[in-house]
């Protein structure tokens, strides 16, 4: 078998909902008191479970799958680092060298001190700072904006050369301070992946920053539009991942594309307790979690009447949304069968309408059109050759 990766697999692991935070758009919100976390030993459950998978499908498709774990909170890092020291030594031992896999870490980064700059310097791959650069969500128990906190962290992290990415959640707190963001980021040649608010955790919880599905559109259509007319290769996400679909639309020279979540899933949440959601599912819902990791093996999570539902349902969406769609194909239908953003308009039968994405894929077709130029531009070849981020 070639030793190339063909495809990634990633597990976001709620280790603990703790937080010293009280962002208040968090959807975690009513757990972020919540001191349970996931056991050394559930972690190794978890990873003999997803290792029986693998080495199943990698040996009946000939492939090699990277694993990706994502560490998630709650703020991962009020941890102990000889927490994560241990687990990824388990993770060794269990998938042993030869199995390629990622851990990422992503964290508010208010608390730092010698030893977690060590760990996220060794014992990471990737570290994901959460900074919404304006808006004053990101609060403390008191109420206290702890931006600057993350801020000064920050560059703590580049004195010391670890590198990291961010995400800024959009919410009607920021959308109007795009371009400033961007210029932050810019400036500071800092990678950033723009999260369009989640549901919140209780009614009304969103009510004085809540977003239409107009606004994340103009929004990322404005992203759009900053990075075209910006100098330097910045990587900015989802429009980098949106222009290179476009310009998979437009050359028409690939291979198409069909999302399908029966075939390969590419990333599964699992919750402090083991059980197990995927994205385009109500989280948390009982009647929506497909099986639990630290007592079900995964073989048979992705084999079980639950995983069948949950597909069938994005089937329908993509049913509904794609096969009228032009740019299927070079689109996989990925966001309307996982992307919440993707889901607030609903139909007259209840499904839910692709409006974000689908439109934004107009803008950036037509503004690429307009200006052929962007077809032999450096920037935007570049964009269609990276690869996404984690
Ligand atoms: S843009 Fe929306 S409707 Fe079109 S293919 Fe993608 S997910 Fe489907």
């Amino acid at each position: 078998m070639s030793q190339a990766v063909h495809r990634r697999m990633d597990f976001v692991v709620k280790v603990s909902k703790f937080c010293n935070l009280r962002c208040r758009y968090c959807y975690e919100y009513e757990s972020l008191g919540n001191r349970e976390a996931m056991s050394r030993e559930q972690l190794r459950q978890l990873y003999r479970h997803i290792e029986a998978w693998r080495a199943q499908v990698d040996a009946r498709d000939q492939q090699r799958t990277e694993l990706g774990f994502i560490w998630h909170g709650g703020e991962p890092l009020l941890l102990e680092p000889g927490f994560y020291w241990d687990t990824l030594q388990d993770q060794k031992e269990i998938f042993g060298e030869d199995v390629p896999r990622k851990n990422v870490l992503q964290t508010n980064l208010t608390v730092l001190d010698e030893e977690r700059i060590e760990l996220l310097r060794r014992g990471f791959d990737v570290v994901g700072v959460s900074v919404d650069v304006f808006g004053g969500l990101r609060v403390n128990v008191a109420g206290k904006d702890l931006q600057p906190q993350t801020l000064k962290n920050m560059e703590r992290l580049r004195e010391r050369g670890v590198p990291f990415s961010t995400i800024t959640v959009l919410t009607r707190a920021n959308i109007g301070r795009l371009r400033h963001i961007y210029d932050f980021f810019s400036r500071a040649g800092i990678d950033f992946r723009l999260l369009p608010l989640f549901d919140g955790a209780f009614e009304g919880q969103h009510r004085s920053f809540d977003m239409s599905t107009q606004d994340i559109l103009k929004a990322f259509q404005e992203l759009v539009d900053l990075w075209l007319e910006k100098d330097g290769f910045l990587k900015v996400y989802p429009t980098l991942e949106q222009i290179q679909t476009v310009l998979r639309f437009i050359k028409g020279n690939a291979a198409p594309v069909y999302y399908n979540k029966r075939e390969w899933l590419p990333v599964l949440l699992v919750n402090t307790n083991g059980d197990c959601f995927t994205y385009g599912d109500p989280y948390e819902d009982p009647e929506w979690c497909v099986g639990n990791l630290f007592t079900t093996p995964l073989v048979d999570l992705f084999a079980g009447e639950r995983f069948a539902k949950s597909a069938l349902a994005a089937e329908r969406r993509i049913a509904q949304n794609c096969l009228s769609c032009p740019y299927f194909g070079a689109c996989s239908g990925y966001p309307i069968a996982e992307e919440h953003y993707n889901f607030k308009e609903k139909r007259p039968d209840g499904g839910r309408t692709c409006v974000v994405e689908r439109n934004l894929f107009a803008y950036i077709e037509k503004r690429i059109r307009a200006q052929q130029e962007l077809l032999t531009d450096e920037r935007v070849e570049a964009a269609f050759r990276e690869q996404p981020a984690a």
